[in-house]
């Protein structure tokens, strides 16, 4: 399912002549068939077993390349866990107070509301965060038992 989106990536990563090694791949490939949003901690445990000499530090400047070349985005939350996303399309993100899981949430891209804010403030506008909180389904439940 997501081997086509996979590759894309790949080949994105090839024409920056980014070299491609095993682990980059292996995180690649995580980032690319998980929907949890790993964070770089996440994505080092996931993996540790496959390469023990890979580091905390090596999964994050793989990840920091991966951002430069556009392929990765980083949803940083003020603290150090930033988490880390394959690009589709632009969605939103739902996000669970009790767990911090993030789900994503598909829907039109609010444009409107950039034009307006350039309108009203003169800004040149680039981007807008808009995000979700609740109580996901599983912290719901368990609350109820
Ligand atoms: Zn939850
Ligand atoms: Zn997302």
């Amino acid at each position: 399912m997501s081997n086509h989106r996979l590759q894309d990536a790949i080949d994105a990563l090839k024409s920056t002549r980014v070299r491609m090694t095993p682990q980059r791949h292996a995180i690649l490939e995580f980032l690319y068939e998980t929907s949890m949003h790993p964070t770089a901690d996440d994505i080092y445990k996931a993996l540790e077993g496959r390469f023990p000499n890979m580091s905390v530090a090596t999964v994050y400047n793989n990840l920091r390349v991966f951002k430069e070349v556009g392929i990765v985005k980083e949803l940083t939350y003020g603290d150090s866990s930033s988490r880390f996303d394959c690009v589709t399309s632009d969605h939103y993100h739902v996000i669970c107070q009790d767990c911090g899981k993030i789900v994503d949430f598909h829907y039109p891209g609010l444009d409107e509301v950039e034009t307006l804010a350039e309108h009203v403030t003169g800004f040149k506008v680039h981007s807008h965060r808009m995000e979700i909180y609740g109580t996901c389904t599983e912290c719901t439940k368990k609350v109820q038992h």
